[in-house]
């Protein structure tokens, strides 16, 4: 009893026993409809293996080291060389949005097209194939790729920057979109609404979906920030819209039957 009794002192006496309770439950409600949450945006309920994350890890730590050495490495060399330089003092939002429309559109090329490249034999099983261990991503599989495959798509960041001057302020947005995006596409849920992939101002953005199903059928959805270049060549998967429809309405329908009667 004594310890109990020191337990109340510590938690701020003997009237916030109640509070505590109180802040106990309400967090497991909380991470209850939490769970619920992630629950009905799954977009594979039954994708994950603990296996495939294990490797994943391993080869996210691997790529990390080697890429991050070469990657940190060339771009020293290319700043203290003069090649990379960035413009500083004002700039104008629209001048920073075109700097950063440049960077985003030219980069969405250079990823469609070297993907389509490297799903092509040999290149598929010396540099491709770790990223695509798993059939149903999680967030640890956008790191889980061959440094060699890193290389490509983190290079063109330099070279992008030594080939255009942009403002720092444009960099500091520029700097954090591919890990951004690429956790995003991976995170195997679909946070996005119904009407997204039907709007046409928004379809061309990508949706975790969509590269989701890049993973768990192959041969269709390379784009890595839209999906303009798949429309143009006719790479986006026939059942895609389908599909997206699907995924996204058995969460409204599960939102539906949460809700309480009235
Ligand atoms: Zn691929
Ligand atoms: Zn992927």
């Amino acid at each position: 009893m004594e310890f109990w009794y020191k337990f109340v002192d510590l938690t701020g006496g003997n009237n916030s026993v109640s509070l505590w309770l109180a802040l106990f439950l309400v967090t497991g409600f909380g991470v209850a409809i939490w769970q619920g949450f992630f629950t009905v945006r799954k977009i594979q309920p039954r994708g994950f293996k603990w296996k495939t994350f294990r490797n994943e890890g391993f080869f996210a730590v691997i790529n990390l080291v080697v890429s991050g050495l070469v990657l940190g490495g060339l771009t020293t060399y290319l700043v203290s060389s003069g090649f990379i330089e960035t413009r500083s003092g004002p700039i104008t939002w629209w001048m920073m949005a075109l700097e950063y429309a440049l960077y985003f559109f030219a980069f969405d090329t250079w990823f469609y097209w070297l993907h389509r490249w490297m799903h092509k034999e040999p290149m598929y099983k010396y540099i491709h194939k770790i990223h695509h261990y798993s059939t149903s991503p999680n967030p640890l599989t956008t790191l889980s790729v061959s440094p060699i495959e890193s290389l490509i798509n983190g290079g063109f960041v330099p070279l992008f920057l030594a080939a255009i001057t942009v403002h720092e302020q444009t960099m500091m947005l520029i700097t954090p979109t591919n890990i951004i995006m690429g956790i995003y596409v991976h995170t195997g849920h679909e946070f996005f609404p119904r009407w997204w992939n039907r709007n046409w101002a928004t379809k061309w953005f990508i949706t975790t979906t969509f590269h989701d199903h890049h993973h768990r059928y192959f041969r269709y959805n390379f784009g890595g920030y839209t999906t303009i270049w798949d429309h143009i060549c006719g790479t986006v998967r026939p059942k895609f819209d389908a599909d997206f429809e699907r995924i996204t309405t058995r969460r409204s329908k599960n939102e539906k039957a949460a809700e309480p009667a009235t």
